[in-house]
């Protein structure tokens, strides 16, 4: 069985639609589900959906009380998808449904993460292509995560994957990093991005950055080392920075009395401050690390055991 899950946040006018395309695709594919995840939206969504639901006996759907964000709605997909392989794509039809089928034959073919890569489209804003672009540089750069530029949350993951996501216990999950490091035969695909269907982007900025800041700190605690560089820097300003000074005091009479001890106890408590916090930081890195409770190692086949295994104990 294959589910497809559909994050939607007040996306009435989209998901009939919706989700008679998804119906005419998945028509030759065999037993499907379609899981809709309703964002806490405050339009009609969730009276569509209930209709939806009654008139397709492949639809189902979830509620949120309030909105949880994009991620969250994903992963309450990928918790609540009962498919061998589940389609995650947005409710806006900007993730064309007619690349589905070939999803589904790359994941016949073995591979477990089948992702896509957003073709560059001069139908989207020049914000939106270039904040995408520069956030995966930058993210690339502090962590050790190799995420292409535009790349999307159109993907299709094997149960083991998703078995996997399932035991990450962190509540902010950046789903795309999360994918990415936990391997396993991965597959990518270009698609070329349709203009959104009906309504507005649900993506403010607001969110954008909120997204941006949560994939820098869940997969990377290079920030923290920031403080030992800059301590470092400053120490150094402070030792060359007090031979000056103290040259001055013994060989000129330019100084005023007083003033060489300040400043330069000034600038080296500074920079020892900075290490200091710096090194605290580093702890806090680890403990950071420690506490998300991610596996060391992820098992993808065994000659023993069927299923997934992985480092957790539960
Ligand atoms: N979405 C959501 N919760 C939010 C914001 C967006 O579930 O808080 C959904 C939205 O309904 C859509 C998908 O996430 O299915 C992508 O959002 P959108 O199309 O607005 O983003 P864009 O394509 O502009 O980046
Ligand atoms: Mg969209």
């Amino acid at each position: 069985m294959i589910s497809l899950v559909v994050p939607a946040f007040n996306e009435e006018e989209n998901l009939t639609v919706l989700v008679q395309r998804l119906t005419s695709v998945m028509a030759s594919e065999g037993l499907y589900e379609i899981l809709i995840v309703d964002d806490g939206s405050s339009d009609q969504t969730r009276y569509v959906l209930r209709q939806l639901s009654q008139t397709y006996p492949a639809v189902r759907f979830i509620s949120f009380s309030r909105n949880f964000g994009h991620q969250m709605a994903l992963r309450a997909g990928y918790e609540n998808a009962r498919g061998d392989a589940v389609i995650c794509l947005d409710a806006d039809l900007q993730h064309p449904p007619e690349l589905i089928p070939t999803l589904i034959e790359k994941w016949r073919q073995g591979y477990e993460v089948v992702y896509t890569v957003r073709r560059p489209d001069p139908k989207l804003s020049w914000f939106k292509r270039n904040s995408s672009k520069y956030f995966y540089q930058l993210l690339r750069r502090v962590s050790d995560l190799e995420l292409e530029d535009g790349a999307a949350d159109f993907r299709l993951l094997d149960r083991k994957v998703i078995d996997v996501i399932r035991q990450f216990k962190e509540n902010d999950l950046f789903l795309r990093g999360a994918i990415s490091w936990v391997g396993f035969r991965q597959c990518r695909m270009l698609y070329e991005p349709a203009a959104r269907y009906a309504g507005r982007s649900k993506y403010s900025i607001r969110k954008m950055l909120k997204l941006a800041a949560m994939g820098i700190t869940s997969f990377s605690t290079r920030p923290l080392y920031l403080s030992v560089m800059l301590g470092f820097g400053m120490s150094l300003f402070a030792i060359l920075f007090g031979v000056e000074v103290l040259y001055e005091y013994f060989f000129t009479d330019a100084t005023v009395s007083g003033w060489t001890t300040l400043v330069v106890l000034l600038a080296l408590i500074g920079g020892v401050q900075f290490i200091m916090i710096g090194i605290i930081g580093v702890y806090l890195g680890k403990t950071f690390v420690e506490v998300k409770g991610r596996p060391a190692y992820i098992i993808s086949d065994t000659s023993d055991i069927d299923e997934t295994v992985t480092s957790w104990q539960p």
